[in-house]
């Protein structure tokens, strides 16, 4: 668990970097496009798809931030909607869900 709170913390650093990227790519800010941004966006140099990956981003963004609040809590290993544990393996895939497969698969 406290790995999960680490990869977390490391997703939402990363989260808030893109999205300042993102945001400075939609100012027209010189050089604000880095590296590990390139490969997914560059290439297009399109508004809508920086758009889309700011939502995206954003979306992300709230999940890492609820989730880290649940284990915060002490919750961070049961599944908001039913209670019952979430599987472990499926933390390790999605460290940010707060739902176990079962509820998830209602969404
Ligand atoms: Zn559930």
């Amino acid at each position: 668990m406290t790995d999960r709170k680490t990869e977390l913390q490391t997703l939402k650093a990363d989260l808030q970097a893109r999205l300042r990227r993102l945001q400075a790519h939609q100012r027209r800010e010189d050089g604000a496009i880095n590296r590990d941004f390139e490969e997914q966006a560059v290439e297009t140099q399109n508004d809508e798809v920086v758009d889309g990956l700011e939502q995206e981003s954003r979306l992300e963004l709230s999940q890492v931030e609820h989730a880290l609040e649940r284990i915060d809590a002490g919750e961070g290993d049961d599944c908001e909607r039913c209670g019952n544990p979430i599987d472990p393996r499926r933390l390790q895939i999605l460290p940010y869900t707060t739902l176990c497969v079962k509820c998830a698969e209602q969404v």
